[in-house]
C-alpha cells in the first residue's frame, strides 16, 4: 500500500469489502449483498461535514506514496535516496528524473504521484544551496532554462540560489537576475523570503503548518482537492441543526461508539426501516411489526404506540405526539429534543432510549421476541449505569508512567536485521558483516 500505486480495479474491490463490512459486519462467503443506504462518498466525509471520517482507500494509497516520495526528495533515508539516484537519475535531481526508463513498480508508482510533490512542495531558502536548474525553489523553476537571456554572459552562469545574491549578503541581486533571466523573473524571485540562518535550504510542504509532509497531511490535501458539494436535496440533505447535533454527539464522552454510529445512521436517514429497506426488495415487509402501520423512522421512534408508551413512561416523561412534525421526519423531532442547551446526560438518555427501541424492533421483527415497555426502560437504565461505571473506572486508572525522553538510540542510518522473506526490488543485500555498508543496503518494499 505504501510502495505501489494500486490499480483502480483492485482499489474498488477493497472498497467494496470495507463497505460490505461496514453495513453488514463479517459475512459468509456466499452471503447476499447488504443494503447500502447511504452513499460511500457521504460516509467518507469528515465528521465535521456530516460523514463518519472513514478514509478512502484510494487516497490512503496515494498519500502513503506521496509521503514516500517526500522522504526520497528530502533525503530522510539517505541510503534509499542514494540508491534510487544511482539507478534512475544519476545525472539529474529527483525533480528532473527521466520518466521513460526501465523501472521497478515502486519507482513507477513514485513517478505517477510525483506531480503532487511538484504542486505542493518548495525549498525554503536559508543558505542558498538549492540548485537553480533542478530543484523547486521558485514557481517557474522548471522553466528557468527557457528564461535564460540570449545576452547573458555564458562564462558565469549561476548554479545555486546564493549565486543570485549580492556578494556576502542575503539580498537578491536584481540586476543579475534580470541579466540572466529577464525582468519577469525579478518580480517572481524577489518575492521569495530568505531565512536568516546558515543551515541548508530545506524542503517544505505547503499545506502543512509545520512544513513537513506526512501521510495525514497528504491525505487531507487529496481529500480537499475536489470536495463533493454537500447535497441539500432529498434524503442526502444535511440541515445545519442536524450537523450541529452530530457534532455534539461525536463530542459526548458519555456515549459509547455504537450509540454514536447509530445516531449517525438515524440522522443521516440510513437505518433499514421497513419503508426504506422495502424499496429494495418486495420480500421486505414495509409494515411495523408492532402495529401494522408503515414503518418510517418517524413512526418507529416516535409515533408507534409502543414508542409513545416508552417515552411517556421515561423520566422525565415526553409526549411525543406533541413534537413538531414536518417534511424532514425524524430529523425534525430529534432537533426539537436535542437543543444546544440539552445536557450531555439527557442526550445520553435520549439516544440510549432510541437505541433500545431499535433493538426491541429488531427482536420483534427477526426473532419474534416481544419487549415490554418496562423492559426497554430497564435496559436503558442499565446501559447508562454500565457506561458511567466504565467512564469512572477509566478516569480513576493511574496514568501510565511518563517515558523518559530521548531514550531511543540515535538513528544511525543502518537498517534493522530482517529475518524472513523479503522482496527486493531496487537493491539486494548480503548479510555479510565483512562487507561494506553499501553492500548491506536493502530496500524493504
Ligand atoms: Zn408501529
Amino acid at each position: 500500500m505504501a510502495h505501489v500505486l494500486l490499480k483502480k480495479k483492485l482499489l474498488a474491490k477493497i472498497t467494496a469489502v470495507i463497505r460490505n463490512f461496514w453495513w453488514a459486519g463479517v459475512q459468509e462467503e456466499d452471503a447476499s449483498q447488504p443494503l447500502h443506504l447511504r452513499a460511500w462518498e457521504d460516509i467518507c466525509r469528515d465528521k465535521a461535514q456530516g460523514g463518519l471520517g472513514i478514509k478512502r482507500i484510494d487516497l490512503v494509497n496515494k498519500s502513503l506514496l506521496i509521503k514516500m516520495a517526500w522522504s526520497i526528495a528530502s533525503y530522510q533515508d539517505p541510503y534509499l535516496s542514494a540508491i534510487l539516484k544511482a539507478k534512475y537519475y544519476p545525472s539529474n535531481s529527483f525533480w528532473t528524473a527521466p520518466l521513460h526508463t526501465p523501472r521497478s513498480i515502486f519507482w513507477a508508482s513514485i513517478l505517477k504521484i510525483k506531480n503532487y510533490l511538484h504542486e505542493h512542495s518548495f525549498y525554503q531558502i536559508a543558505k542558498g544551496n538549492t540548485n537553480i536548474w533542478s530543484q523547486p525553489w521558485v514557481a517557474s523553476w522548471n522553466n528557468m532554462h527557457d528564461r535564460l537571456q540570449d545576452n547573458a554572459p555564458r562564462t558565469s552562469i549561476p548554479n545555486i540560489v546564493s549565486d543570485l545574491w549580492i556578494q556576502h549578503t542575503k539580498h537578491w541581486d536584481t540586476q543579475k537576475i534580470e541579466l540572466f533571466f529577464g525582468p519577469q523573473s525579478v518580480q517572481e524571485v524577489t518575492k521569495i523570503q530568505i531565512i536568516n540562518h546558515h543551515h541548508d535550504d530545506y524542503l517544505c510542504w505547503d499545506t502543512s503548518i509545520t512544513g513537513t509532509c506526512t501521510a495525514k497531511e497528504a491525505y487531507l490535501m487529496l481529500a480537499n482537492q475536489n470536495p463533493a458539494p454537500i447535497n441539500n436535496q432529498g434524503s442526502r440533505s444535511l440541515p445545519q441543526p442536524i450537523l450541529h447535533i452530530l457534532n455534539i454527539i461525536w463530542r459526548n464522552s458519555l456515549l459509547q461508539p455504537r450509540l454514536k454510529t447509530f445516531t449517525w445512521r438515524l440522522l443521516r436517514q440510513a437505518l433499514a426501516t421497513g419503508q426504506r429497506a422495502g424499496r429494495f426488495s418486495q420480500h421486505i415487509d414495509e409494515k411495523c411489526a408492532c402495529c401494522g402501520n408503515l414503518e418510517t423512522d418517524n413512526h418507529l421512534f416516535f409515533s408507534c404506540h409502543f414508542a409513545r408508551a416508552v417515552w411517556f413512561a421515561g423520566t422525565p416523561s415526553i409526549r411525543t405526539d406533541l413534537l413538531p412534525q414536518g417534511p424532514q421526519g425524524v430529523q425534525q423531532e430529534v432537533s426539537s429534543l436535542i437543543t444546544p442547551t440539552t445536557s450531555m446526560q439527557e442526550i445520553q438518555r435520549l439516544i440510549t432510549t432510541m437505541w433500545f427501541l431499535w433493538k426491541a424492533r429488531n427482536d420483534l421483527r427477526f426473532n419474534k421476541k416481544e419487549w415490554k415497555v418496562s423492559h426497554v426502560l430497564h435496559a436503558v437504565k442499565a446501559d447508562i449505569h454500565i457506561s458511567h461505571t466504565i467512564t469512572q473506572e477509566l478516569q480513576n486508572q493511574p496514568s501510565a508512567p511518563t517515558q523518559p525522553q530521548n531514550t531511543a538510540p540515535p538513528h544511525n542510518n543502518t537498517l534493522p536485521p530482517f529475518p524472513g522473506t523479503r522482496c527486493y526490488v531496487d537493491a539486494a543485500i548480503t548479510p555479510d558483516a565483512q562487507r561494506s555498508n553499501q553492500d548491506k543496503l536493502a530496500l524493504e518494499f
